[in-house]
């Protein structure tokens, strides 16, 4: 059965990466719907020519309602508001949804997670298998090193990103506050300037840089007397982030209500 793949943010720098992603992920999967804002100057546009592939015969239309019959899976790389009112149309059309963008406030996160309980949803601040690899790395080392280093994490995006710090930099900061039982609201240090005094061991820090065309450098330094441990990660194209998150929309189609990431499509 093939799955029929909506993405919302088509003409984005992400949704035209994800319709060639979808073009290159073979029978399984099919774009049947490419969604913008309603007052986009593109509506009526061919998808596969805006993402430079030729014509695909998906023309950009301005409202999900008007396509959500058309569709198994829809995957959102938006802004949060327009986000949520995309995953409450999907829970209530029992559609299932891929969520990448980032920024939520803990409120929005708790609507989210309102949708999910009446329709599988996955949301992943990075869907790389690179970084979900390095999410796994972070937890073991974050276990083996304890509270003998000073750990801190540092990411790099390019000059439009509107959030800060990235989806990706907390969920690293997560996974290590996690394993060493720190509750991450507590022990975050955003930025530091000024008579900051020494450092407090329990304190996870990060650090924001923006800049040019970097499309995502995370580092997590783990810093004992003598030595210290770096995980990085650098993505070099945005193809990683669409590839993992067409992989989710076919894992995601036919499966059961629930709040899953990708951790759970890649079997970590
Ligand atoms: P982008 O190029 O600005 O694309 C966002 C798209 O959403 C644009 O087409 C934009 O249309 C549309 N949009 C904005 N506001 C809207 C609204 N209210 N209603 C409907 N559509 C709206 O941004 P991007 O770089 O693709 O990133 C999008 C999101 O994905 C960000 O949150 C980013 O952090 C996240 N991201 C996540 C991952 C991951 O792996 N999870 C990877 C990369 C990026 P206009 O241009 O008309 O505003």
């Amino acid at each position: 059965m093939t799955t029929r793949v909506g993405i919302t943010g088509a003409a984005g720098r992400m949704g035209r990466t994800l319709i060639e992603a979808i073009a290159m992920a073979g029978d399984g999967l099919k774009l049947a719907a490419a969604i913008e804002r309603p007052e986009s100057s593109l509506l009526g546009a061919d998808a596969g020519e805006l993402a430079g592939l030729g014509s695909n015969g998906i023309a950009l239309v301005g409202s999900l309602e008007e396509v959500i019959g058309d569709i198994d899976v829809l995957i959102d790389f938006t802004v949060p508001a327009a986000t949520l009112a995309n995953a409450a149309l999907c829970a209530r059309e029992g559609i299932a949804l891929v969520i990448g963008t980032t920024g939520f406030t803990a409120d929005e996160q708790a609507r989210l997670e309102a949708a999910a309980a009446v329709t599988p949803v996955c949301k992943a601040s990075n869907f790389s298998t690179g970084v979900n690899l390095c999410f796994k790395l972070l937890d073991m080392a974050a276990r083996v090193l304890g509270d003998e280093v000073d750990i801190e994490v540092y990411e790099a995006h390019h000059r439009h990103k509107i959030d800060a710090p990235s989806g990706t930099a907390l969920s690293m900061g997560e996974v290590v506050a996690s394993a060493l039982g720190r509750d991450l609201s507590r022990v975050a240090v955003y930025g530091r300037e000024g008579q900051t005094g020494p450092r407090d061991r329990e304190t996870i820090g990060f650090a924001t840089v923006r800049a040019g065309d970097i499309v995502g450098d995370h580092t997590v330094t783990f810093a004992a007397e003598g030595e210290r441990v770096e995980i990085t990660h650098k993505a070099s194209s945005r193809m990683s982030f669409a590839r993992g998150a067409v992989r989710a929309a076919g894992w995601l189609a036919g499966r059961d209500a629930g709040l899953y990431d990708m951790q759970d499509v890649l079997g970590l």
